[in-house]
């Protein structure tokens, strides 16, 4: 095993009392590509929460890089190189997406110069290479208003991707895309995998079994079990769990 990228030791969330997450414990190696699944209300949305800093840990330790992160401004947390997508796309729609990645590159310039400058030739080819791997090079030069609900979502994790985050996070990126949206985004988390630690949190069975290697289930603020789809897709325990959630069975259908 490669060294732990992540480490969540014994963290519990309360919320007046309601314990969002309950002790839980996990760990990544650096590299790795590990899916989050469980029902509605399991605490994974306040997991990613926790790693980017705009949740505190009632008690127990979240480690980034062997880093404590207790206490670290969801900024400071983010220059260690924690990135994170949510679920609503954040793109300037009346920009391109070229003019959105070339921003991102350049998070810290002031936005208003930064679009009046030619981009030094470094920062075209990232940009370039970024339009490529998340599809949208025929399309860079429109207004991203025009862009396809999974298009918006592929620019924002092109703009993720171009703050060089060591660690990805991923909430339910194909909430509200068609099958063939969903499937080029499972190919390009997959090729994300490939230089990034990546975590992705999603409903969509069928999209899980598309890019799974490892898979934690989560359920009522603890991991339930970890293993490949096969294995936590088998287990009882999980079974249970899904089948006392019409929502979730639902969607595990
Ligand atoms: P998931 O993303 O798995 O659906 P969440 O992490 O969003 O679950 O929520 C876990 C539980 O914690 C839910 O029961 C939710 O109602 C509760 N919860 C989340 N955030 C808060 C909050 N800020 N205050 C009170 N309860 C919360
Ligand atoms: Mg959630």
């Amino acid at each position: 095993m490669s060294k732990p990228i992540l480490e969540i030791e014994h963290v519990t969330v309360s919320f007046d009392g309601f314990k969002a997450l309950n002790d839980l414990n996990f760990s990544m190696s650096e590299g790795e590509l590990r899916v989050i699944i469980g029902p509605n209300g399991a605490g994974k949305t306040t997991f990613l929460d926790v790693i980017t800093g705009k949740v505190q840990p009632t008690l127990g330790i979240a480690r980034f890089k062997g880093h404590n992160l207790s206490k670290r401004s969801e900024h400071a947390i983010a220059r260690l190189g924690i990135g994170r997508k949510f679920q609503t796309p954040r793109v300037y729609l009346n920009l391109t997406p070229r003019e959105n990645l070339e921003l991102s590159c350049n998070r810290s310039k002031n936005v208003v110069s930064m679009l009046f400058r030619k981009p030094p030739p470094a920062e075209r080819r990232t940009v370039g290479g970024l339009l490529e791997t998340i599809g949208l090079d025929h399309k860079a030069d429109i207004p991203a208003a025009l862009l396809s609900h999974g298009e918006k979502q592929w620019l924002e994790i092109g703009m993720l991707v171009a703050q060089s985050p060591d660690l990805l996070l991923v909430d339910e990126p194909v909430a509200g895309l068609t099958d063939e949206e969903t499937t080029k985004t499972g190919e390009l988390l997959l090729s994300l995998a490939e230089s990034h630690s990546i975590i992705v949190i999603e409903h969509d069975m069928e999209f899980v079994r598309q890019i799974a290697r490892q898979v934690t289930v989560l359920h009522e603020g603890s991991v339930l079990c970890e293993g490949t789809m096969d294995e936590v897709q088998n287990d009882p325990r999980v079974i249970e769990v899904y089948l006392g959630d019409p929502n979730a069975s639902q969607h595990a259908a």
